[in-house]
């Protein structure tokens, strides 16, 4: 080469420069201390992505679980009002991945719902469902467990990094590239993963859905959300209550007394979801603790006695989401990422759940068999799994908010005789129970 650079410039001396930086790029990048592999990286360690992470990795899966938010501030210090019904179906995960024996709090167990339909002021019409799950037989267990909001994200903070088989990055900002060979996930800052599955946990807006181009559908309800929690005169003895009026379903889900509550003298406690019109729902948001525990005992009645609220207000605009493939290339939608219900029925986190059971046992077993745990056939298999339930528990979900949130007298009518024929009809109520329970 005679001396000669390999390149055109009129000082060869500074165009040693760029290469050096090249040079030092490439070595850094492919230091093997910065560069991890894994079988699962899993975008999002919210309720579904954490839970899924705790899932693959307690069975021997080598999974990297990435947030953008920092964890531990999303344990509120003190309870919060919000909290999960967890289906009997659902808690399968949370027992396997070792999440169960963490949470802070006993669980409540959810023994009897009553359904009810009325007027507000005017608490709840005769004709009821009620559903025991002893009717079940004796084995049943009860139909889920009320969990605090906050209670499963302390248990999911303590247990994530203390599994062997799973890294944990947050807060962090990662980018994701997949092709059919295999997918990278580069952390600012940090290591690049090599692995050949990513799971998008990300919730609602999720940011790997929109780059896959996956499209949606989204359903305005244009209705509102508040969730809280009150104590109460009374005890709710295990009993849920979804009361329909006509702006939307009012929920009552017992709660188990937090430690705090029972410190203050106040071991009855229940959460609440109530849905109002948008407009009502933000002046119901603006009165003060008073005036709104009183709006609440108005569609609630006086079945638990005197109610006060605990805790802050949470509210949320409802909306129904679905997004129309749950997988492309090495990637697959999980939890809120791949749909949104209205929250009615209580079931948004559980068909989440059930995306992490279906995926992580997938997984699972493509992995011990020495499989591809991101080949297409695999994430076929998973959208069959997980489609058509998602999609039926969100008609049916939307036609019950729909049939229950109105006033017309022949709808209340119709709304009324049905009840009272599943109320009479043994099989078709068993069926209703068996639904609640997710199994
Ligand atoms: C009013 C109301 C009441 C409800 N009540 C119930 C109920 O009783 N029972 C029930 O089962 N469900 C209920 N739900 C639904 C439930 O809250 C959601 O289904 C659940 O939170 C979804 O969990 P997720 O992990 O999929 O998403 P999210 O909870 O949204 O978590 C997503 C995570 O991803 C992270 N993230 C986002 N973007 C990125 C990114 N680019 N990179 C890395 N990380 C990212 C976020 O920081 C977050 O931690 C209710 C919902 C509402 C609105």
């Amino acid at each position: 080469m005679d001396g000669q650079l390999p390149w055109d410039s009129p000082n060869p001396a500074l165009n040693w420069l760029p290469n050096c930086w090249a040079a030092l790029h490439e070595v850094v990048m492919n230091d093997p201390e910065n560069r991890l592999s894994a079988d699962v990286c899993i975008m999002g360690a919210g309720p579904v992505g954490g839970s899924l992470a705790c899932f693959l990795a307690s069975a021997g899966v080598s999974t990297v679980v990435i947030d953008r938010a920092p964890l531990k501030p999303m344990e509120h210090p003190a309870f919060d009002g919000r909290a999960y019904a967890i289906s009997a179906g659902s808690r399968r995960l949370l027992d396997e991945s070792g999440l169960w024996a963490r949470l802070p709090e006993a669980a409540q167990p959810i023994q009897e719902i009553r359904v009810s339909d009325g007027r507000v002021g005017q608490p709840a019409s005769r004709l009821f469902l009620h559903f025991d799950h002893r009717e079940l037989g004796a084995e049943s267990g009860p139909f889920g467990w009320m969990v605090e909001a906050r209670g499963l994200r302390v248990g999911l903070n303590a247990h994530l990094p203390s599994l062997p088989a799973l890294r944990v990055f947050a807060p962090a900002v990662a980018t994701v590239t997949r092709s059919v060979e295999g997918a990278t996930v580069a952390i600012a800052g940090g290591p690049r993963i090599d692995c050949r599955l990513v799971v998008a946990a990300e919730g609602r807006q999720s940011p790997l859905r929109e780059q896959a181009g996956i499209p949606v559908t989204r359903l305005p309800y244009g209705q509102t959300g508040m969730t809280f929690a009150v104590t109460h005169d009374l005890p709710h003895h295990g009993i849920a209550v979804e009361h329909f009026l006509p702006a939307g379903p009012f929920a009552l889900l017992p709660m188990a007394p937090s430690a705090d509550a029972l410190a203050g003298g106040a071991p009855n406690v229940s959460a609440i979801v109530w849905t109002e019109r948008s407009a009502v729902a933000e002046r119901m948001m603006a009165l003060d603790d008073a005036r709104f525990a009183r709006e609440a005992a108005r569609r609630l009645g006086d079945h638990l006695g005197e109610i006060r609220l605990v805790g802050r207000r949470w509210s949320y605009p409802l909306s129904a989401m679905l997004a129309h493939r749950y997988v492309d290339t090495r990637l697959a939608l999980a939890g809120d990422a791949a749909h949104g219900i209205h929250p009615i029925a209580g079931q948004g986190l559980n068909l989440g759940f059930q995306d992490a059971i279906a995926l992580g046992d997938l997984i699972v077993s493509a992995v011990g068999a020495g499989e591809d745990p991101g080949a297409p056939a695999l994430l076929a298999r998973y959208q069959r799994a997980r489609r058509g339930p998602n999609l039926a528990m969100l008609g049916m979900t939307d036609g019950l908010d729909r049939l229950f949130s109105s006033d017309s007298r022949v709808l209340r009518l119709a709304r009324d005789l049905g009840i009272a024929a599943v109320h009479r009809t043994p099989p078709l109520k068993r069926l209703f129970m068996r639904r609640a329970m997710g199994v």
